[in-house]
């Protein structure tokens, strides 16, 4: 794989060169990224997205603030004419300076450590890899540098969450909970700023042009993005920054937000809502515990920055991704021990299949297979794939552990970690399920999306995997 990418990427140099932005025939053949060329049905989607989903994050945060988080009620209002989107926005909380102080000093500490501060965990901790890693190599043929650093950055903001909770008492706990819809007007701001700097960015200068990518059609460069990496100084990487922090670090903060506002409206705290904390904890500090191989992923292998990493990290993700944990602020759900206990175990095999899974993939690869899946050599298909300067390369497919009962287990076992933290909730309204629906189109589209890839990168041999590994998520039903 990668002296192929090495060739691809010189070819890539040489016709950016002659051609400039790439728009030759052979450069479709490329694997990386987004696509070269935008249909209708795709810039539809993409002018859509970019219209509405301001407002459904907008509409989920305020159905909780006005209509105790019944989605349907302001539907049902607004059709009866008994109320106006004017009046619920009128009715909303709006953009507050408080809000944006608050939200400038997150963001500008959570520089400060990303930039500031050197990883020393992996010093203490031999299993854990940290410090300055490389990056899957671009298609330009570059490899990254990266600072890997977010578990230290994780536990010092929690240490000071802590302390400040215990001790300190300089701002609320329930402080996050309490300007919710202000800061949403600032993440906004923030969102868009950082999507319209990276698209700009990419035009006038550019961190690596040759991994620029164009469409010709502007909609799509700024949801999509135009850069691959981009960057500001030598380790300033927008991608790294915006997906982990501020919006990761602060999934767990949020919790603990919505946590102490639970207590502080009821007097207790529900076990539904320590197992969303606990749950979503869990995979937020194995997302910082494997930051280093995060680096391998699609996220960071294929996609490029726009908006729709940019405004996604900062309002999509903490928003929606948290909804649960408001739901049971306004909902303190208490559930029966056998209910706890089936959602817990659903959540824990279910973070153990995609761990491992993922786990599974990256001891393979990084051995050449010479290592030991579930006690035994693993078996394999070798596969060959052609690059665009006619190389021929090869590689191997894993067909044993979790690789052989699903091609993609991984993604199995994060939705029934995602089902998990919806279940928590009871069964009362459909708000906090909206989680595992969107993570299942997310997935499902995802998988799609990769085997698409991966048959046209492997060709005869992906078919081969496929007649070996039958089923994608659920083996005997996809
Ligand atoms: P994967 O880690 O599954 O990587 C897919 C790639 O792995 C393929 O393109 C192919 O690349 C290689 N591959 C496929 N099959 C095999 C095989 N049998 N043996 C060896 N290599 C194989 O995909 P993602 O990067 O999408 O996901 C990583 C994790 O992140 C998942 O667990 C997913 O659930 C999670 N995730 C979570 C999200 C969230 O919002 N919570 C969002 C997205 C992902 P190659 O070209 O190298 O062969």
């Amino acid at each position: 794989m990668t002296s192929a990418e090495t060739m691809e990427a010189t070819r890539r140099r040489t016709q950016h060169r002659v051609n400039g932005a790439g728009s030759d025939p052979v450069e479709k053949s490329a694997q990386w990224g987004r696509a070269w060329e935008v249909d209708w049905f795709s810039l539809i989607g993409v002018i859509s997205l970019l219209c509405f989903a301001p407002f459904i994050v907008f509409y989920f945060v305020m159905a909780c603030d006005q209509y105790q988080c019944s989605v349907t009620q302001p539907l049902v209002e607004l059709y009866q004419g008994e109320t106006t989107f004017l009046t619920i926005w009128a009715r909303a909380p709006s953009f507050s300076w408080s809000a944006a102080k608050i939200y400038a000093a997150w963001v500008s500490f959570q520089v400060f450590l990303y930039v500031c501060v050197p990883d020393v965990v992996h010093k203490f901790l031999p299993r854990y890899v940290g410090g300055v890693q490389g990056g899957a190599l671009t298609p330009a043929g570059l490899i990254n540098k990266y600072e890997i650093n977010g578990l230290q950055c994780w536990l010092i903001t929690h240490a000071l969450w802590f302390a400040n909770a215990r001790y300190l008492h300089w701002f609320s706990p329930t402080i996050i909970f309490d300007n919710w819809i202000p800061l949403l007007w600032c993440t906004n701001i923030l969102g868009y700023a950082v999507s319209s700097f990276a698209f700009m960015k990419a035009y006038l200068f550019p961190t690596n042009p040759e991994d620029c990518k164009f469409t010709g059609n502007v909609f799509y460069n700024y949801m999509m993005g135009i850069e691959f990496n981009p960057r500001i100084g030598k380790w300033f990487d927008f991608k790294l920054f915006f997906n982990g922090r501020p919006g990761i670090v602060a999934w767990t903060l949020i919790n603990l937000s919505y946590m102490a506002k639970q207590e502080e409206l009821y007097g207790h705290i529900s076990n539904s809502m320590i197992l969303v904390n606990v749950l979503q904890g869990i995979y937020v500090l194995d997302f910082f515990w494997n930051e280093a191989w995060y680096l391998k992923t699609i996220d960071i292998c294929h996609d490029h920055f726009g908006w729709y990493l940019g405004w996604g990290d900062c309002v999509w993700l903490p928003y929606l991704y948290t909804l649960q944990g408001l739901y049971l602020v306004y909902h303190p759900v208490q559930l029966s021990d056998t209910h706890a206990l089936a959602i817990l175990v659903l959540g824990l095999v279910g973070y153990y299949i995609f761990r491992s899974t993922n786990h599974q993939k990256d001891l393979f690869r990084r051995t050449e297979g010479s290592c030991s899946i579930w006690g035994r050599k693993p078996s394999f298909i070798e596969c060959s794939y052609r690059s665009a300067d006619g190389g021929v390369h090869r590689s191997k497919l894993l067909t044993s552990g979790f690789w052989g009962v699903a091609r993609h287990f991984n993604y199995t076992g994060d939705l029934m970690g995602s089902l998990a933290y919806c279940a928590a909730c009871g069964f009362g309204h459909i708000l906090p399920y909206f989680y595992i629906i969107y993570m299942t189109i997310l997935l499902v589209h995802r998988c799609v999306r990769d085997e698409h890839r991966c048959s046209s990168k492997y060709g005869k041999d992906w078919k081969r995997y496929a007649d070996t590994v039958p089923y994608r998520l659920i083996p005997g039903l996809f």
